[in-house]
């Protein structure tokens, strides 16, 4: 899932200055879960903004705000609350932003910050273990990610400030190739030990990304 946080309410109120009246958009789903743009934060959103001054015309939590025809067909079921707004403030991931901004010729303000794709350790806490490279190495390292797991991405560890199982970046972190190593020997698979992984080829990722599936 997408995690996100919201944006600091001066910066916020910063980009809405002349916008007096707003539609807010929050989406139910990574929004929710991260309680970054959900039905309670939404709700918070409109009252800080209605105590600042501000009118709010309308709200609609969007079941999937990255699902461009959804958020479409959402935003005109509430077409005359959108038109009274000056801005919409949306209230999900960069992708749902742009779901609405695409959508509506009308100012979209950006209410949250995109900030990884993340795993859910349990409820509230979340992890970054994917970062999106395009081409998975995870069958040569044991299940571990070294692009996402070692903060300098290196694609055959461990370096030379790697101190006793300790990261050289954080010391309280384990260093991520001693972990791939351990799991190596441990899942039967230490003849990778002694592989090199190729250089990424980040021709693979180009952006903007898309992908056509066959009909
Ligand atoms: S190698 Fe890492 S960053 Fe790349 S796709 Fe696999 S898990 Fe994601
Ligand atoms: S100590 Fe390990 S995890 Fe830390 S930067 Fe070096 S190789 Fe990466």
């Amino acid at each position: 899932m997408i995690i996100s946080q919201q944006k600091p309410f001066a910066d916020i109120l910063t980009a809405l200055d002349k916008s007096s009246s707003v539609f807010l958009v929050g989406c139910a789903k990574c929004a929710t879960v991260c309680k970054s743009g959900g039905e309670e934060e939404v709700w918070q959103m409109q009252e800080a903004l209605i105590a600042a001054g501000k009118s709010v015309t309308g709200s609609i939590i969007i079941d999937e705000a990255c699902h461009m025809l959804r958020v479409s067909r959402d935003l005109r079921s509430r077409q005359q609350l959108v038109d009274d707004a000056d801005a919409l403030l949306v209230m999900a991931c960069g992708a749902g932003i742009q779901s609405v901004s695409a959508a509506t010729p009308k100012k979209t303000v950006a209410a949250l910050d995109s900030m990884f794709l993340g795993n859910i350790r349990r409820f509230g806490q979340f992890e970054q273990k994917c970062s999106l490279c395009g081409e998975c190495i995870l069958t040569e390292t044991a299940g571990i990610c070294p692009v996402t797991a070692c903060p300098k991405g290196l694609l055959n560890g461990p370096c030379g400030g790697m101190d006793a199982g300790h990261c050289e970046v954080d010391s309280e972190a384990e260093c991520a190739w001693a972990e791939i190593f351990a799991r190596m020997l441990e899942s039967g698979t230490s003849s990778n030990l002694t592989a090199t992984v190729p250089p990424k080829n980040y021709a693979r990722i180009p952006k903007p990304g898309k992908l056509l599936l066959p009909k």
